[in-house]
């Protein structure tokens, strides 16, 4: 029995991990279940797994979640803080750690995952565009395994040859083909985007996620992100991963060997297919999804991305060129304006013109440990905060 710890339980990986894991009741136990301060569903997902931990990182939850569980049955471990969280990855029952948590929150846990040698099944890409050098001396040191659930990456990594290592370009490998859905505002006018509510940023046409990534996804930073994800884990630069919108979502993504092989992995977009190929790798198991129609789909499209009307994917396109602390500042300004705009203090362009006016800030400078990444994501932080509020005191007078 595989023991796994989901960090994020309660969020759309953390629940589709789960529902996966609940197929193969054989092959996986849950051993620990962790999230921010959803106490509701935590204590649900308590009684129904029966993990040995729980955590919530917001400690001033756990008297509702201590408050529901109390005349149940259950033995669980209740911890709390973000210190559990880390706690929790490095667990010597814990085999396979679903790092799920969103944004860079998920830094510290997903780092002592990788230092305590585990699989981990990384979604939480903040923390490769945060800190990919760490991570992945990490994970070399450890011995740990890293398994993209990112549909694209995980896309990639099935396509590449037996044997590729996380960082290291693979043999034969010419480009990568990373796919775009192109989100909820692909034929959008930027006169309409202009006055985009969260709700219509976060209506993806082919997923549902949180609403950070969903966001993400409508600027697409997410591809940005992406592409800085991809750079870290496959060993290339960024002028060899190229982005295709592809609005079926049906590609997850593409890798071109250099005889003009092409290959591609396909799948009904549903993240349970990556979740069971990460959990499961090298085996395959049933992730109950749809399987793929291609007569009923019909047709794939693809197209380059405009990077005008989608500002975002230039500003990491430059980011991942400029490389060092860069994308950590990018990542750090894109959580607080989208935090700004999910709150209703920012238009949708404004997203694009704080990351544009507090990037060309930032010092920059190389990555030589965790305090530097941390220092460059509280400075970015800070100036992104006082971006927000002259933009937001602008709407208010408007
Ligand atoms: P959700 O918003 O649905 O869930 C986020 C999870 O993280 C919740 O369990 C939440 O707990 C927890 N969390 C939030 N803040 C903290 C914190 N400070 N400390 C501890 N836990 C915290 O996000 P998604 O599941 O959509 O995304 C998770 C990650 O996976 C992101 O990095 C995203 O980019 C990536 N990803 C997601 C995909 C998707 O289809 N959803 C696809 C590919 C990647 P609580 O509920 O208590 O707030």
């Amino acid at each position: 029995m595989i023991g796994i710890a989901v960090l994020g339980s309660t969020g759309s990986i953390g629940t589709s991990t789960l529902d996966v894991v609940g197929r193969h009741p054989d092959r996986f136990r849950i051993v620990a279940l962790a999230a921010h301060r959803n106490a509701a569903r935590l204590a649900e997902q308590i009684l129904r797994w029966q993990p040995e931990y729980a955590a919530l990182a917001d400690a001033r939850s756990m008297k509702e979640l201590e408050s529901l569980l109390s005349g149940a049955r259950v033995r669980t471990r209740l911890l709390a803080g973000p210190d559990a969280l880390e706690e929790i990855a490095g667990l010597p029952q814990v085999d396979h750690v679903m790092a799920a948590i969103v944004g860079s929150a998920g830094l510290r846990s997903t780092l002592a995952a990788a230092h305590a040698g585990k699989r981990l099944l990384l979604a939480n890409k903040e923390s490769l565009v945060m800190a990919g050098p760490l991570l992945l001396e990490a994970v070399r040191a450890s011995g740990s395994e890293l398994l993209p659930i990112d549909s694209e990456h995980n896309a990639i990594f099935q396509c590449l040859p037996r044997g590729a290592r996380p960082g290291a370009p693979p043999p034969g490998v010419r480009r990568i083909l990373l796919t775009a859905s192109g989100g909820p505002f692909l034929d959008w006018t930027a006169e309409a985007m202009a006055g985009a509510t969260p709700e219509e940023a976060c209506a993806h046409p082919n997923w549902v996620m949180g609403r950070k990534i969903s966001v993400d996804s409508a600027t697409l930073m997410n591809k940005g992100l992406e592409l800085i994800e991809a750079c870290f884990l496959f060993g290339l630069p960024p002028d060899r991963v190229e982005i295709l919108v592809h609005r079926q979502s049906i590609v997850h993504s593409l890798v071109e060997y250099v005889d003009g092989s092409v290959l591609a992995q396909l799948a009904s977009p549903d993240m349970r297919t990556p979740i069971a190929y990460a959990l499961a790798w090298p085996d395959r198991v049933p992730a109950g999804v749809q399987f793929l129609d291609l007569v009923r789909a019909g047709r794939l499209d693809f197209c380059a991305p405009d990077t005008v009307k989608f500002r975002c994917l230039a500003l990491a396109q430059a980011a991942a060129r400029a490389g060092g602390l860069h994308p950590v500042a990018l990542n750090a300004v894109n959580e607080v304006a989208v935090r700004a705009f999910l709150d209703g203090q920012l238009n949708f362009p404004d997203i694009a013109a704080v990351i544009e006016t507090v990037i060309t800030k930032v010092s920059g400078g190389t990555i030589g440990s965790l305090d530097d990444v941390l220092q460059a994501d509280a400075e970015a932080r800070s100036l992104a905060e006082m971006s927000c509020g002259r933009r937001r005191n602008a709407l208010r007078t408007a």
